[in-house]
């Protein structure tokens, strides 16, 4: 409940607890200062270049294409990658939106695929049963922040002469067996929206080590100019370009990488410390090939806890002035995609996916969460789950 009156009303919003907020502070400040006093506050500066160079040494790439989106970055490597109508892309079902959307946009087809147990990320059996004559590109998301496991999909996609492009949007900085994931695949892409480990506000990147690739999202991004010619367009382009404003605050925030992450490691094993006792209860399950950045708190609730159970869960969260965010649902299961191929090695309709989706909940990950917050959380939540046994 809200009270008018100041004090209360102050109370109240201290109280509540989002799931997410930027960490923005003075080094972003001066940078985006520095960019808007040089009066280059549009799509050409030094901070854009600066933020690509050191955006591509971060991922041990050889290219960096700052953009304005992450969606306008899976877009350009699609693009780039020849995707067209008629032909079959390869995502994982449980995915935000932007994976599958980036595919349509091109006017190719997503066919979707089961997720692996406890990461969710997609299944490298279930991605060898959708090749068909029509496949050309697999998007390999590394969900919530959890690496996909690259050798198996790139020895598929070898064999099938596919494109590999990850979805690395949710993972800054994660590695994959040592190696920084966007270095893997034939292209990867980022996000930096507001609520990503690395945020511009808006913002995305496409990296890759091939100069052809690096060449072709360039030309699509800035209106498909031809670079020899100015103002001559052999193709239709997109305005997809990043502000030098919006770069500034990127290189602030690389410069402080390490403390954006190790906050989030900080969090994320305060809830695993308050919730030892509540085995049935998982927080950011990992592979021991997996450096995984933990973008989200992914609480998993107990195995075969229904949709309507987890929903009720965030209801009573929110009573608490926690908030809280479901999974992502299926993208198959919405109308955009209900006619799309669903493609599972074990011919069932995606349960592993499914179950996740049902079970799975993000809890606050912020920097100011304290201890003491997060024993607040768990209060809650053992709360909710007492009464769920007296039911
Ligand atoms: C955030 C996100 C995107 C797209 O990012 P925008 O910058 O919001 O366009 C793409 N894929 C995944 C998996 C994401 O989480």
């Amino acid at each position: 409940m809200v009270l008018f009156m100041g004090k209360n009303f102050v109370l109240e919003k201290k109280l509540f607890l989002p799931v997410a907020e930027p960490d923005i502070g003075l080094l972003e400040e001066q940078y985006l200062l520095e960019a808007f006093r040089s009066g280059w506050i549009s799509s050409l500066g030094n901070y854009i270049e600066r933020f690509e160079v050191e955006f591509a040494e971060f991922c041990g790439t050889s290219y960096a294409i700052a953009v304005c989106n992450g969606t306008a970055a899976l877009h350009l490597a699609l693009l780039a990658g020849g995707i067209k109508a008629g032909d079959e892309v390869i995502v994982p079902a449980l995915t935000f939106a932007a994976t599958a959307a980036a595919v349509r946009h091109c006017g190719a087809t997503p066919v979707f695929v089961e997720s692996e147990p406890d990461i969710g990320t997609l299944d490298p059996k279930s991605v060898e049963s959708a090749i068909s004559p029509k496949t050309k590109a697999i998007i390999a998301v590394h969900l919530y922040g959890h690496p996909a496991d690259m050798d198996n999909i790139l020895r598929i996609a070898r064999k099938h002469n596919l494109l590999v492009i990850e979805d690395a949007a949710e993972a800054h900085g994660a590695k994959y067996k040592g190696r920084p994931i966007g270095s893997l695949g034939d292209m990867a892409i980022f996000s930096f929206y507001g609520n990503k480990i690395v945020t511009t506000g808006e913002g995305g990147m496409v990296v890759t080590n091939q100069p052809e690739f690096h060449e072709r999202v360039r030309f699509y991004k800035d209106h498909a100019m031809d670079p020899k010619r100015r103002y001559w367009h052999p193709e239709v382009g997109f305005n997809y370009r990043m502000t030098n404003l919006q770069a500034a605050i990127g290189c602030a925030q690389l410069k402080r990488f390490d403390e954006l992450l190790s906050w989030r490691k900080q969090i994320v094993a305060y809830y695993r410390d308050e919730f030892r006792d509540i085995v049935e209860i998982a927080f950011n399950p990992s592979k021991d090939w997996a450096d995984p950045v933990p973008w989200m708190v992914c609480c998993l609730l107990p195995d075969g806890t229904e949709q309507e159970k987890r929903d009720q869960l965030m209801e009573w969260l929110k009573r608490a002035d926690v908030d809280s965010r479901p999974y992502f649902h299926l993208l198959c299961d919405m109308p955009p995609y209900a006619s799309c191929k669903r493609i599972d090695a074990s011919g069932k309709d995606l349960p592993v996916a499914r179950k996740l989706s049902a079970r799975g909940i993000n809890l606050p990950i912020l920097r100011r969460l304290t201890r003491k917050d997060v024993t607040r959380i768990r209060n809650e939540l053992e709360g909710w789950i007492k009464l769920q046994s007296k039911i």
